[in-house]
Parts: C-alpha cells; sequence; structure tokens
C-alpha cells in the first residue's frame, strides 16, 4: 500500500517535471518557428565535444616504461597531455617527472595474467567514473592515438545513445560459459573489440555498466567467465545490458596488416599499432622523415606527417 502510495507520488513528480521541461524547452525556441535541423545553435544542455571531454586510458607494465611508453609521450600523448592517463603497476621516477598525477601506479601485479590485466582495467574504469568525463578510450603501450581523428569519429554519435566502439576482435562471437545458481551454467556468446586496437564507451552506457565493472567487481566479472579484461567488456555491454559494439574500422591492432593501409588513409585512422606478428615486424608502410632503424614502430614519421609543428620533426615536414 506504501508503496503504490510512494509510486503514485513519484508519478505525479515526474509528470510535473515533465511540464515543467516542456515549458523551459518551448520558451528556448520562437513560438512556432521550426528551426530547421543542423541549423539550430547547439545545445546549451549538451555543448560539442571537445577533445577536454575525453578520457584516454593506456594500459602498460613496467618492463615497457622505456620501451613503449616514452615513444608515446614523445608523440601523441603530448597533444592529449590533460585528458590522458597511463596505468602501470611499479612506480617510476622519470615517468613521474613526465606524467606528474597522471601516472596511476595501481597495486595490480605486472604479470601477464587475466587477473592483473583485469585489475588494470578496473582501475582505468573506475578512474573515468570518477572524472565525470563524457567518453571513456582504453588503448595499450603500443598503440598510436591521432586525437583529431578520434575527435571526428566520436562527435558523431548522440548523447542520447549507449555507445561501445571498437574492432571486433574475431568475425563471429565469442562463446562464454557463464555460470548459474544450483551449479548451472548458460552458453552465451557476444561481440567485443579487442584491446589491442583500442575502444570506446560513452558516460551514458559506462554508467550502466558499473554494476559488473566498477570497484572489485570487474575483476569479479572477469573471473566468472574466465576471459580477458576487453572480453569482459564485451560481455557486460552485451549480455548483461543487452547492448551491441559498433564495429569500426579506423582502430588497428598489430594482429592485422598494418602494411595494408594506404598512406591517404592513415590521416583518418583513430589508433594504429606495431608488433611482431607471425615472425615479422607489423607496421604501417610509410616513408620518412625517418628511417627504420631510427623510427622502427613508424610513430615519430607518422607523428610529423599529421602534426608537422612538433618542436623535434624536421623542419622539411613542417
Ligand atoms: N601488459 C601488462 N602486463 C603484462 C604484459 C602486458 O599490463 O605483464 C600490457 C602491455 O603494456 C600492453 C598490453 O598489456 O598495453 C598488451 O601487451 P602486449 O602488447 O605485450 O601483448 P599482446 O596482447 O598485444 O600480444
Ligand atoms: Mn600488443
Amino acid at each position: 500500500m506504501q508503496c503504490r502510495l510512494l509510486r503514485g507520488l513519484a508519478l505525479l513528480t515526474l509528470l510535473c517535471m515533465g511540464l515543467l521541461s516542456l515549458r523551459y524547452h518551448s520558451s528556448l525556441s520562437p513560438q512556432g518557428v521550426q528551426e530547421p535541423p543542423g541549423l539550430s545553435p547547439p545545445s546549451p544542455l549538451s555543448p560539442e565535444l571537445r577533445l577536454h571531454d575525453v578520457f584516454i586510458a593506456v594500459k602498460t607494465t613496467r618492463t615497457f616504461h622505456r620501451s613503449r611508453l616514452e615513444l608515446l609521450l614523445d608523440t601523441w600523448v603530448s597533444r592529449t597531455r590533460e585528458q590522458t592517463f597511463v596505468f602501470t603497476d611499479s612506480p617510476d621516477e622519470g615517468l613521474q617527472e613526465r606524467l606528474g598525477s597522471h601516472l596511476m601506479v595501481t597495486n595490480c601485479s605486472a604479470e601477464h595474467s587475466h587477473p592483473a590485466l583485469s585489475c588494470k582495467m578496473a582501475a582505468e574504469f573506475d578512474t573515468f567514473l570518477a572524472s565525470g568525463l563524457r567518453w571513456f578510450c582504453h588503448v595499450d603501450d603500443d598503440n598510436y592515438v591521432n586525437p583529431r581523428a578520434l575527435l571526428r569519429l566520436l562527435k558523431t554519435f548522440p548523447q542520447t545513445r549507449d555507445v561501445y566502439l571498437g574492432r571486433p576482435s574475431l568475425n563471429r562471437p565469442i562463446r562464454a560459459s557463464e555460470p548459474r545458481p544450483h551449479n548451472r551454467t548458460r552458453q552465451v556468446q557476444f561481440w567485443f573489440a579487442t584491446g589491442g586496437a583500442g575502444f570506446c564507451i560513452n558516460r551514458k552506457l559506462a554508467l550502466k555498466m558499473a554494476p559488473w565493472a566498477s570497484g572489485s567487481r570487474f575483476v569479479e566479472t572477469s573471473a566468472l567467465i574466465r576471459l580477458p579484461d576487453d572480453c569482459t567488456v564485451g560481455y557486460i555491454v552485451e549480455c548483461k545490458l543487452r547492448g551491441h559494439l559498433q564495429p569500426s574500422p579506423l582502430f588497428h591492432s598489430h594482429l592485422e596488416t598494418l602494411q595494408l593501409l594506404g598512406a591517404a588513409q592513415l590521416p583518418e585512422q583513430v589508433t594504429l599499432s606495431y608488433g611482431v606478428f607471425e615472425g615479422k615486424l607489423n607496421v604501417i608502410k610509410l616513408q620518412g622523415p625517418f628511417s627504420p632503424e631510427e623510427d622502427p614502430s613508424r610513430f615519430r614519421s607518422l607523428h610529423c606527417l599529421l602534426y608537422p609543428d612538433t618542436p623535434w620533426c624536421p623542419l622539411m615536414a613542417r
């Protein structure tokens, strides 16, 4: 009875709020004038997305602080300093000096196990939730992020939608066993974005993920389905929330043949990568300004192509 009364009151409050907001909106536009779509000024309630609204988390580990992270700090992170946070497992004075409070030393162990990797993803997710920013993007320490292309892509999604964006790891959904009460299991299948190519989630969706992803729950969810961190994100979005991965061809890992990307396509790509694949160095194909010996990942050359005003880029590139 009390419950029904409360529900009645809640409905009345919602109705009043709805009427108030209708009044508010109608007072914003001139009476009877329908503005054509696209010509109206941006709504004050959701201003146009800026890079400052995006949270970028980089996952790393102590063995890669010198060999991988410094390259990122010299290149793309220099353009996104304010929104980039580096999640690692060990303190490092040199990195601390360059990153300040943006170096996040977690209590996660320095190993390549599912729990250790999920522990870092959990720290990334919680720091994002606390930041209040509009987009969460995760990348590995062997990814190049082009902030210009990232912003261009994220701007195409309305804030009203739940968005999970990235490159599908496989060409079919992955299967997992979900433990159920009374020693039963349920077979589930879902798509997930491969962590090695980076992925993004908007705040609206991230808030809904919190019951399975915040605090200690991300590691627990990952242990439950016995899959790594990136699969766990897909599981939460698709199996728990009935959401969908939005596939994007603009995210790249070193598990694909990176040489196939044409030079003209490179500036549009949101993420790139480098690494060894099937025993060979897998990198993007790009002429200069640095030689493959000076710049084996090609990230320095790419950065000078995209941002020629960088002080260490040769004048020719500027
Ligand atoms: N990584 C980590 N702890 C480890 C090994 C790797 O956090 O013990 C991170 C690493 O810094 C990178 C990601 O996990 O951001 C993927 O590692 P890597 O590129 O070496 O392996 P891949 O899975 O791409 O083959
Ligand atoms: Mn990698």
